[in-house]
């Protein structure tokens, strides 16, 4: 049986390396241009490059997004765009546009896949694309396990990646016009200022200032903010439709969060295959997954119509139960590492060393090591590095985290 494959988001070159990290398979960036993430940090060449090399000193895979729905003027730079991808050997681009995939196609031989932007919710659709010689189709959010089985079986020659992880949209596929109504920034262009999770009144024209709270019911007033996605606990039921690639959204979301939710569903792939997809696993599994800065959890499309339980009614916060502290970049001696600071840390505090696969390590601060010049400080900064004794369990690549004081509901 073919082992279904883990694709990860990676916004800039140290998430790249976080999700290879904790085991993905395949990583999607986005370029300098045409990709959905605009305020994201981009792939400049230089780092593509780099990014590429990185992927195949691993043996793994590299996509970048071509996703955006362009207009005439943005098209003049593709074709040559497409050769230099594929003079670097990249693994595929991701397409939305039929304009911009007769383009890479008449430019190049880079596999070709199709944006869950382009909204296939049917064989039909899926068959047409794999005729006009697509080797992959990204299918639509919005479809049930059952639809996406039936898709694989009427159309069984063309790879199918389904998302099983992170944001989801109240339009169609991310095809919306919510943010450039409102802000002037487009959706389609990965510029969306995601305004369907604002917090919405009602304001008579004459009378400025008061505002009349919109209740769709007595629960409140959020009206369009749905739940993130999480597929987890039934991961077992996605591999088993058939479908040849998982992935997870996010490529403006943290390192932690790329790496967090990385390692989380590689061990739930792993332990499916091994027969160890246990309730006990996916209950440890789902923890993990409350350690990362998320939305209320929803099933999405897969079992039926999302409904009322899709929405988040109450608030748009983010809920964070860690704090990302470091990440491991060097070891120096046989249990010394060099530690990079991203978040305060102080002494007495435990430090939880998030390892590649399985148990994490813990260990207390009890003192704390400057780098620098040796000396002994009751705290560290960001960017300030520090030395941690540690023991074999721990890795180049790892990150720590230590547990949020009470938990938070901010955004990461
Ligand atoms: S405004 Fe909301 S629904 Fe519309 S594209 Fe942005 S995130 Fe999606």
């Amino acid at each position: 049986m073919k082992k279904v494959e883990l694709l990860s988001p990676a916004g800039n070159y140290e998430k790249l390396e976080t999700v290879y990290h904790y085991g993905a398979d395949v990583a999607y960036i986005g370029g300098k241009i045409l990709n959905l993430r605009a305020f994201s940090k981009n792939f400049e060449d230089e780092e593509l490059e780099k990014a590429v090399k990185l992927a195949r000193k691993l043996q793994k895979k590299l996509f970048v997004t071509l996703n955006a729905i362009p207009h005439n003027s943005e098209l003049e730079l593709l074709p040559d765009y497409v050769n230099y991808l594929e003079s670097l050997n990249v693994d595929g681009v991701i397409v939305a546009d039929l304009g911009v995939f007769n383009i890479v196609k008449r430019n190049s031989n880079l596999p070709l896949i199709v944006s869950t932007q382009a909204s296939n919710t049917n064989w039909a659709s899926v068959s047409m694309w794999r005729d006009l010689g697509a080797k992959r189709v990204i299918l639509a959010r919005e479809l049930s396990l059952k639809e996406i089985s039936e898709i694989r079986e009427k159309v069984p020659d063309i790879d199918i990646e389904v998302f099983i992880h992170g944001a989801m949209c109240v339009s169609i596929s991310g095809r919306c016009l919510l943010s450039n109504y409102l802000t002037g920034r487009d959706a389609n262009r990965g510029q969306c200022t995601q305004p369907c999770r604002w917090k919405y009144y009602l304001m008579e024209e004459k009378r400025p200032g008061e505002y009349f709270p919109v209740f769709e019911d007595e629960r409140g007033t959020y009206i369009m903010n749905s739940k993130d996605l999480c597929t987890v606990d039934f991961l077992d039921k996605i591999i088993e439709t058939g479908v040849d690639s998982l992935k997870i959204e996010g490529r403006m979301k943290s390192s932690y969060y790329a790496g967090m939710t990385t390692k989380v569903y590689r061990q739930a792939i792993d332990s499916y295959y091994n027969k160890e997809y246990t309730k006990e696993l996916i209950d440890s599994l789902k923890k993990e997954l409350e350690s990362v800065s998320h939305r209320e959890y929803t099933s999405g499309f897969y079992f039926h119509k999302p409904g009322e339980n899709s929405q988040n009614y109450k608030t748009s916060s983010y809920i964070r139960n860690y704090k990302f502290v470091g990440k491991i970049i060097e070891k120096i001696s046989e249990d010394q590492y060099v530690v990079d600071i991203r978040n305060k840390i102080e002494k007495g505090e435990e430090l939880e060393i998030v390892t590649k696969k399985g148990e994490n390590t813990k260990i207390l601060l009890d003192q704390i090591v400057n780098l620098e010049d040796g000396s002994l400080i009751d705290s560290a900064n960001p960017n300030q590095k520090i030395i941690l004794r540690g023991d074999n369990s721990l890795d180049l690549g790892d990150l720590i985290r230590v547990p949020e004081k009470g938990g938070s509901n901010q955004i990461d």
